[in-house]
């Protein structure tokens, strides 16, 4: 079985996807990270992220693996070289979306997704999943949420367990939200595999609901599907 999860930045599918393949035995595929680890192979070689050619090739010659790992513990390497934390900065989040607005960057990462979902149950999350990479997944969710929360979740996320003045903690919720939109924008307004809702696709707006009451939604679904 196939569970598709899409939607814009922040929504929550990391996490939702997470809870979904630790309840119900799925394997985890994050194709965002992907996206992440060519656009970082590009910084760190200096391809100029405008010469499309060249982010084309590059994104063709690197080898993105899934070292083992699971759960929380997900890992992402680059050539055998780990680069889990090193995706996850604001100079990827910013970078991003133009690289994989380029259809030969699409094309090159979609053999490997669907490489990844043979012969075993997958929730795979990104923008693209119910659209263009699984568009026969048994589940399709689009989640989505209220940017203004979508900013503070992730600022929360990020400062979980420290202390934090209001006006810093509203300030960078406020550049958060920035990112976030800018993003967005670029993610639904390009040519190849925008960001938009399967027409078969379940949708979830998560600004009102926990984590767990998304998954207990997204575990009707799968009850609904083996029923069927
Ligand atoms: O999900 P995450 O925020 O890590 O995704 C990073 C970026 O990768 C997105 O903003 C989008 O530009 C790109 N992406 C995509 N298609 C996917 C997943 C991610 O274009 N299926």
């Amino acid at each position: 079985m196939i569970i598709a999860i899409d939607g814009p930045a922040g929504s929550g599918k990391s996490t939702i996807a997470r809870e979904v393949a630790q309840r119900f035995g799925f394997t985890k595929l994050d194709t965002g990270a992907m996206y992440r680890a060519v656009t970082l192979s590009a910084l760190e070689r200096a391809v100029d992220l405008d010469n499309e050619d060249a982010i084309d090739e590059l994104a063709r010659t690197i080898q993105i693996t899934f070292p083992a790992g699971s759960g929380e513990n997900v890992r992402i390497a680059v050539d055998g070289a780990d680069v889990s934390e090193a995706i996850r900065t604001p100079r990827i989040d910013a970078n991003v979306s133009k690289v994989a607005a380029y259809p030969g960057v699409r094309a090159a990462m979609l053999t490997p997704q669907r490489a990844f979902a043979e012969g075993r149950d997958v929730v795979a999350e990104g923008r693209d999943i119910g659209t263009v990479v699984f568009p026969a997944a048994e589940i399709k969710v689009f989640l989505t949420a209220d940017p203004r929360e979508r900013a503070r979740r992730r600022v929360l996320q990020r400062h979980e367990g420290e202390e934090f003045a209001a006006e810093a903690l509203e300030a960078e919720i406020a550049e958060t939200l920035a990112a976030i939109e800018r993003r967005d924008d670029l993610d639904s307004h390009r040519a190849a595999a925008p960001l938009v809702a399967a027409p078969d696709a379940v949708a979830i707006d998560s600004t009102a609901y926990t984590i767990d009451e998304v998954v207990a939604r997204i575990a009707e679904l799968i009850a609904e599907r083996r029923g069927a």
